[in-house]
């Protein structure tokens, strides 16, 4: 049987459990244009995410990333000091890019005081095997957006790319994301979900691990059976006025909110 993703999913990290409770957030979209948000996130990283033993951000926190020297733009700094805050008062933060800001690298996480992690990638609690993703890698079905991913994602791509001067690569992603927020018009809202049988290949290929990740802005919980196995899958809300985040305490799941 051919198997849709083989060639396109990565093999994944693996993390040890991390401490608990472990913290789920992903699409904040956090740009100086959404005051609200911004204003959600700063409230929620000096406030509520310090009773996590570890927050897990699965991509998506910012609008645009044009590149690690954009860590200095007054935003950008403010974004990642209070990441470093947080981390220095003892909450483990791990990062996943998603597709808006899939340049973020060791800068960025030296700046934030944030481990980077691979998509997808899976940890190891003593009840349950987690599996992490930003989303976008399954929503097979959008093939404009796959071939555009395959690109961006291309390393010989990106070193191209980061060697333009930040103010045009600056205007290039501000382009790309009203492109694509054109397109999003035109496309039909199941083309942009993640496809069933894309989900299910990557559950098979990583023995049926609890799987949450965010991308599509369809927050909820989904419990079935896949080939006589339990699966759970949790898909993180996008940010608005309040915070919003999964939480695993060991044993089971919580949605929550600030
Ligand atoms: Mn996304």
């Amino acid at each position: 049987m051919s198997d849709p993703l083989a060639n396109a999913i990565p093999a994944p990290n693996a993390l040890a459990a991390t401490k608990l409770p472990a913290w789920f957030i992903a699409d904040l979209h956090l740009t100086a244009n959404r005051p609200q948000t911004a204003r959600a996130f700063f409230d929620f990283i000096s406030g509520p995410a310090r009773q996590a033993g570890s927050l897990f951000i699965l991509g998506d926190l910012f609008e645009s990333w044009a590149g690690d020297d954009d860590a200095g733009s007054p935003f950008n700094r403010d974004v990642c000091e209070a990441l470093r805050e947080c981390s220095s008062a003892g909450t483990e933060i791990f990062f996943m890019s998603g597709n808006r800001d899939l340049l973020i690298g060791d800068g960025f996480a030296r700046a934030a005081g944030v481990r980077l992690l691979a998509d997808p990638t899976v940890i190891r609690f003593d009840s349950r095997t987690i599996l992490l993703s930003h989303g976008d890698m399954l929503c097979t079905d959008d093939y404009d957006y796959q071939a555009f991913r395959r690109q961006a994602r291309d390393p010989s791509w990106q070193a191209g790319f980061l060697a333009k001067p930040l103010a045009a690569r600056r205007e290039f992603v501000d382009q790309a994301r009203m492109q694509s927020e054109a397109a999003k018009q035109n496309k039909r809202a199941e083309i942009m979900d993640v496809n069933a049988d894309a989900v299910a290949s990557l559950l098979r290929a990583h023995g049926y691990p609890v799987f949450i990740h965010g991308h599509t802005h369809r927050p909820g919980h989904r419990a079935y059976l896949l080939d006589g196995h339990r699966c759970e899958r949790h898909v993180l809300a996008d940010w608005h006025d309040r915070a919003l985040w999964l939480a695993y305490d060991g044993e089971g799941f919580a949605a929550q909110s600030s």
